[in-house]
């Protein structure tokens, strides 16, 4: 017994019992009146006091907890009144036989209101009414000196078992019908605080973009002015020079923090709207050559171009700006994750769409984590021990503005060999 009895199904039980017990009561004395006093006895006092103990038990506080119980118990007495009627009467009379059957199958349907659920009260009515059907028909047969038509009683009797069964399923779809209404109000609680709390992370979002925005116009500052020191400077003065460019690179770097950040807002609040213009793939992939220069000389790093481009297919039309901050973020990678070797920028054209590619010699990815990585925040390396700086921002925000290109972004790695990251874009003609 799994579910929850609440106390008006018991009570509203109850009183059906009181009811059709009643009625049976006069049935019995019209069909036996020879009986007349068993069924008496049987009825008040063993059944009525159970049944009026349950019902006033009912009242208690707390009841609630024992309510199934209390049912078991009715439905048990009241079946033993109905063995002990069925043992005295049917050895005389078979044709009685149906008549218990009816009511065994009508007490036992009380159960179901306790227990539930649409299809097997349905079904439950549907059967029970077909078995006593037959029984009623089967022994009506043995019983040759009963009019099988005529007989009124067992009319009645018939009768209200189909009605009793029609009224419990009724009060059992009720039952379900309240249960999916809980269900309907619980699911809304649930919408309004996915609501609230979807509310919440856009303000979140909002927050940060703004606070990202403030800190972008100080390190703006400080970058300009890092150039114009070193542009102004001794160009003889090797020393400088490199204080200006790791003074450019850092600011730079933390730029792109910034600037993920906001990035990841404008995904979270779903305000990234696209601008689509021609943008030259030769001239994107000179700038990012430019921009990486300083990283990769510094490690030692060879960064190659390769853009297998015909005069056709070196424009794409795209969103420039999305598009240099997904490459930023792959070669950004490639150059963080690469101790030695090479780093390959791979521009193609086939099929009608644009096959780009960043591919590095360094450290690799378990494909176990090949999945993990396009998560916000995700780092294969994690906690306090890093070797590699990050926010974790970069791919989550690299393959959203890939997917909002139209495009796919997939990887392929070796750990300890190098891995390769390929997009796939489309021309938003
Ligand atoms: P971040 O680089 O700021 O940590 P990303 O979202 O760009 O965040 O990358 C997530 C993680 O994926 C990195 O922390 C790193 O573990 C792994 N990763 C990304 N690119 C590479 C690469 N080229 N080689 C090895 N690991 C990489």
């Amino acid at each position: 017994m799994k579910e929850k009895v609440d106390i008006k199904t018991f009570r509203t039980g109850i009183i059906l019992a009181y009811l059709f017990y009643g009625a049976f009561g006069f049935i019995d004395y019209m069909l036996m009146p020879v009986h007349f006093k068993t069924g008496f006895y049987i009825r008040f006092l063993m059944v009525y006091p159970v049944i009026t103990a349950g019902f006033i038990i009912s009242n208690f506080r707390n009841s609630e907890k024992y309510l199934k119980l209390l049912a078991l118990l009715l439905l048990i007495t009241g079946q033993a009144g109905i063995l002990i009627m069925i043992s005295v009467s049917s050895a005389e009379e078979p044709a009685y036989y149906h008549y218990y059957v009816g009511l065994i199958l009508m007490i036992l349907a009380c159960e179901f209101i306790f227990r539930l659920n649409l299809l097997t009260t349905l079904l439950y009515f549907l059967l029970s009414e077909f078995a006593y059907i037959f029984v009623a028909f089967y022994f009506q047969r043995i019983a040759e000196n009963t009019d099988f038509y005529k007989d009124i009683h067992w009319f009645w009797g018939n009768l209200m078992f189909m009605t009793s069964a029609g009224i419990i399923s009724i009060m059992g779809t009720g039952r379900i019908q309240k249960n999916a209404k809980e269900i309907r109000e619980k699911a809304q609680v649930l919408i309004s605080a996915k609501l609230e709390a979807e509310e919440a992370n856009k303000i979140k979002s909002a927050f940060l973009h703004n606070i990202s925005h403030e800190i972008r116009t100080p390190l703006n500052g400080i970058i300009g002015y890092s150039r114009l020191i070193a542009d102004t400077a001794d160009v003889e003065n090797d020393k400088l020079q490199t204080y200006c460019e790791i003074v450019n690179y850092s600011s730079s770097q933390l730029i792109d923090i910034v600037d993920s950040i906001i990035y990841m807002s404008e995904i979270e609040t779903g305000k990234s709207e696209l601008n689509i213009e021609p943008v030259c793939l030769i001239s994107l992939s000179a700038e990012l050559k430019k921009h990486f220069k300083f990283p990769t000389e510094h490690k030692s790093l060879i960064l190659n171009i390769n853009t297998n481009l015909n005069a056709k297919n070196q424009m794409i039309n795209t969103d420039e700006q999305r598009l240099k901050i997904v490459l930023n973020d792959l070669v950004g990678n490639a150059v963080k994750f690469t101790e030695k070797g090479s780093i390959t920028l791979n521009i193609d054209y086939n099929d009608s769409e644009y096959v780009i590619s960043v591919s590095d010699t360094g450290i690799g990815i378990e494909q176990k984590y090949f999945y993990k990585i396009f998560e916000p925040f995700y780092q294969v390396e994690s906690g306090y021990e890093r070797s590699y700086r990050g926010n974790g921002l970069g791919l989550a925000v690299a393959k959203s503005f890939t997917e909002l290109l139209g495009g796919k972004i997939t990887i392929e790695s070796t750990p300890g060999k190098g891995s390769v990251f390929t997009l796939k874009l489309p021309d938003l003609k």
